[in-house]
């Protein structure tokens, strides 16, 4: 295992460039401390580790893995596991930067970390991806811990790797301790109302700002990009508040409807074909721009990053973008929203509900005792609107953006904890 040093300089134009950018002007508009905007613009630690692998047909392959702590001023590291082939150390070094003020936002006593292998799930065997996972686990032995960095799922991966990585560390360790990760399945001492957690978030957000906005949800209709653990939930839980779906998509095709797409039937059409969309019937193929910006009051990009770009938000529709994805907005698009005066619901705000539930799950497991999922989703529900009521509050003390505003709510809370805990 190696531990590297951290650039002090990133490419520009990367992912960690964006996250830099909103650190800094949150840090001028709230008049950030000099040296608590100098620490957090370093990652605490990265740690890069190769993992040969034996696959099914017998040759060795080396994945490159990644697991990087942003900051623990607030309590341990959270932070999910992706398994994409765009994993790199400028991906994981924003992501966890992300976690910080996200977990920070949601009023959780946590700090930030994200963790990735460059691999792509959907062309690997079961087999293969649990023999990488539990490498993965063996290589991070060290900075796992139900006290010290507790990975979740996020893109490719899913409770089924958290099983995985909860039996190694535990083997590892000679512990049984199930805190270890969240998003793990129930049996396993995973919490009800996990997994729609996120989605259910990015419901409760963009209700509130409906609300905001004098929109009636009956009347409201809303595109969703992204149809897998974040875009599905999402999609469902806003038709069964009534908002009518106009588009939905996946990395196999987009779809429109005016009248409204059947989200069950999207979800059992996907869940009978390989978890895709591709071929299913509810509604004209488009392509994923037209969804982006098609006629609708809300748009939930949900899939991925950098979607947004200042192209597409000239030509964006809707009134309120709900940020389910991490990243989904790249810096200069920013600007051209506000113009436009679209209300944007940020990611570290709007999908900070799956890291809340991972966090009420956390409390299960060190409790021992476990909650009804009502119990679970109205915590999560009353905790979801507060924080954007902080945020509202700030954006309109401050009189900047909503993303903005969601910065300086975090960062007031991590300047707080830094100066207290101190430099030395
Ligand atoms: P997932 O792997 O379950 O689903 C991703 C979805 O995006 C799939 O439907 C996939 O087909 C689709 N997609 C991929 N490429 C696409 C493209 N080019 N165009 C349209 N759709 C495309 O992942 P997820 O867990 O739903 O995560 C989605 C986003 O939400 C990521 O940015 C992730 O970091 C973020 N997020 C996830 C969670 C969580 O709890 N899962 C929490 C917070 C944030």
């Amino acid at each position: 295992m190696a531990t590297q040093t951290v650039p002090s300089m990133v490419a520009h134009d990367s992912m960690f460039d964006a996250v830099l950018a909103r650190l800094d002007a949150a840090a001028k508009t709230m008049n950030l401390s000099e040296e608590v905007s100098k620490v957090l613009r370093n990652p605490q630690k990265l740690v890069k580790v190769s993992l040969p692998v034996t696959m099914d047909n017998g040759k060795v392959e080396v994945f490159e893995g990644y697991r990087c702590i942003h900051s623990t001023y607030l309590g341990p590291s959270k932070g999910g596991i992706r398994y994409a082939m765009d994993v790199s150390q400028d991906e994981v070094m924003a992501l966890a930067a992300w976690m910080s003020f996200k977990c920070a936002v949601a009023n959780l006593p946590y700090g930030g970390g994200k963790g990735g292998v460059k691999c792509d799930p959907r062309k690997l065997s079961v087999g293969e991806l649990e023999r990488i996972t539990r490498a993965y686990t063996k290589a991070m032995a060290d900075v796992f811990g139900v006290d010290r960095d507790i990975p979740a799922p996020d893109m490719g991966t899913s409770a089924r790797e958290m099983a995985w990585i909860l039996d190694e560390f535990n083997k590892i360790h000679g512990d049984d301790l199930p805190g270890v990760v969240t998003g793990k399945p129930i049996v396993l001492g995973g919490s009800l109302g996990r997994d729609a957690a996120t989605g259910r978030g990015v419901m409760v957000c963009t209700k509130v700002a409906l609300k905001k906005l004098n929109i009636d949800p009956k009347n409201a209709t809303a595109a969703v990009q992204g149809f897998g653990n974040v875009g599905g939930h999402a999609a469902r839980l806003l038709s069964e508040q009534g908002i009518k779906i106009v588009a939905i998509s996946d990395h196999t095709g987009a779809f429109y409807n005016e009248n409204g797409i059947d989200i069950k039937a999207a979800l059992d059409y996907a869940a009978k074909n390989d978890r895709v969309l591709k071929g299913f019937k509810g509604g004209t193929e488009i392509t994923n721009e037209d969804l982006l910006t098609c006629k609708c009051d809300v748009l939930v990009p949900a899939a991925l990053q950098n979607v947004i770009t200042e192209e597409i938000a000239h030509k964006i529709h809707a009134k309120i973008v709900v940020e389910g994805a991490n990243g989904p907005t790249v810096p200069e698009a920013d600007h051209v929203m506000r113009e436009k005066n679209i209300l944007v619901v940020p990611d570290i705000l709007a999908n900070s509900g799956g890291v809340t539930v991972s966090y009420f799950e956390w409390v299960q497991n060190k409790m021992g005792y476990y909650w009804s999922e009502k119990e679970v989703n109205d915590k999560h529900d009353a905790n979801m609107e507060l924080a954007f009521a902080s945020v509202w509050e700030n954006s309109n003390t401050f009189k900047t953006s909503m993303r903005i505003a969601a910065y300086i709510t975090a960062l007031k809370k991590i300047e707080q904890a830094a100066k207290l805990k101190g430099f030395f």
